[in-house]
């Protein structure tokens, strides 16, 4: 877990302010669930066999005995709000987003924490493919607005309840004869969720799942035709992405289209011929080193009936904020500067400090940007720190001033002071700064 220090406010910052202004233009509305839930909405949600549930979850019983979970993921929660608060009876689709922390007791590593930020979006009541093609341009978009570069989206699909079932039995059977070759958690992944074992990073494992059938070749007709379609707006949108069979998001909610955005430390092609190469292309995120996931998502067309709600398709999407700061940090992605302050309120003496905070107010309501240092009283250790805020104008209060109704303005940059009327000093600033 990690606190946010002032010096990375204003990258935080500008994540939040671009990734709200793109899924605003997108008809996305906010929403803020709850941090704990009860525990079933992610083990009836995301499944029991999964990473997240079995090992990642922090869960605190109540006094009561109930079980809580701290939000392993937004997905889950927001769907949980959705059928309780009836947002089915809305006009569809219904476009949420979110921000905030998510907690999951993970091995801490490098871009890996116990307690992260993501924006997450998810569209409910919407089954075409579009939908699926539109939310990956989001997070496309979010990104390259924030100014990453080297990024690239992987896709697949994973089918749903009519063909993935024949799916997991063939690989099941391709994996059961090869398990000596798989490491332990495979050989455990094999009986209850062996599409887990395609993206297993064990070297072992890899070698065994390169040859594994792929479920783009078994899918049924209308999860194929969805598929092709969500590529056919991908490949509209000039979108760089390349296929992965070896991409299952791993829980338990996922049909159909599932998709990450990574950044590489490599340039990524955006020949359009070259996604149009096929088997050659494919590749699996785990062959290639140093790739960082920054978004991952997907349809979860069964998750809301899960929950106990209508039947809904949805799909959706989430990215680790700490991962997009911390990319930015390495290609040198400047966040916009903050709005450095411009006028120094320096005072001396008591009746000084008094005038001062009502003059500090009427400079709040001018917009005017001002600092203040009221608890020195020391002009020196008070002006030392006006040339370090950088500012133009230092206004000095002193006790005579005070007494006088007056104020001096000093320019900081030449040294020059002038000494105009108290009640002038907001007017007077105006105009000096307008010059
Ligand atoms: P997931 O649904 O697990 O793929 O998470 C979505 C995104 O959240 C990932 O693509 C990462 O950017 C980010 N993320 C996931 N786990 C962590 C973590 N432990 N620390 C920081 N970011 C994470």
């Amino acid at each position: 877990m990690h606190d946010i220090l002032p010096e990375d406010q204003p990258y935080f910052q500008r994540v939040a302010e671009v990734t709200a202004n793109l899924v605003e233009f997108y008809g996305f509305k906010r929403i803020d669930p709850t941090v704990l839930e009860n525990v079933e909405v992610f083990t009836r949600g995301i499944g029991e066999v999964t990473d997240i549930v079995e090992k990642e979850m922090y869960v605190l019983k109540t006094r009561g005995g109930d079980a809580l979970a701290m939000r392993p993921e937004f997905t889950a929660g927001i769907a949980r709000s959705y059928i309780e608060h009836g947002m089915c009876a809305l006009p569809h689709p219904v476009k949420l987003y979110t921000t905030g922390p998510i907690f999951r007791a993970e091995r801490p590593q490098a871009g890996r924490y116990r307690q992260f930020n993501q924006w997450d979006l998810e569209v409910f009541g919407e089954d075409s493919p579009a939908i699926d093609a539109q939310v990956i341009q989001v997070c496309w978009n979010i990104l390259r607005e924030l100014g990453l570069r080297d990024i690239i989206v992987e896709v697949n699909s994973i089918g749903d309840s009519q063909c993935r079932p024949y799916y997991k039995k063939l690989l099941m059977n391709y994996l059961r004869s090869r398990q000596n070759n798989m490491c332990a958690d495979c050989r455990a992944r094999l009986k209850k969720n062996p599409l887990r074992v395609l993206d297993c990073k064990e070297e072992r494992c890899r070698k065994v799942v390169s040859n594994a059938p792929k479920i783009v070749d078994h899918l049924c007709e209308p999860c194929n035709n969805h598929f092709k379609e969500v590529l056919e707006f991908l490949d509209e949108l000039e979108l760089p992405y390349r296929l992965n069979h070896c991409l299952v998001r791993g829980l338990d909610y996922y049909t159909r289209t599932v998709f990450e955005i990574f950044s590489e430390g490599v340039p990524v092609k955006k020949d359009k011929e070259k996604k149009k190469e096929g088997s050659a292309n494919e590749a699996c995120p785990i062959e290639t080193p140093g790739q960082i996931a920054l978004v991952g998502g997907g349809r979860f067309d069964n998750l809301i009936k899960m929950l106990g709600g209508k039947d809904t398709p949805a799909c959706g999407a989430a990215s680790g904020i700490e991962r997009l700061v911390n990319l930015m940090k390495t290609q040198g992605v400047r966040p916009t500067k903050p709005l450095l302050p411009q006028v120094f309120l320096a005072q001396i003496g008591i009746l000084a400090k008094r005038k001062s905070l009502r003059l500090f107010e009427e400079f709040r309501k001018s917009r005017i940007r001002v600092v203040e240092s009221l608890g020195r009283d020391s002009l020196k250790a008070q002006l030392g720190r006006a040339q370090k805020a950088e500012v133009r104008y230092a206004l000095i209060l002193g006790q005579q001033e005070a007494l006088d109704g007056t104020v001096i303005i000093r320019d900081m940059g030449v040294g020059r002071q002038e000494t105009v009327k108290l009640e002038r000093a907001v007017e007077e600033m105006k105009k000096r700064l307008k010059k």
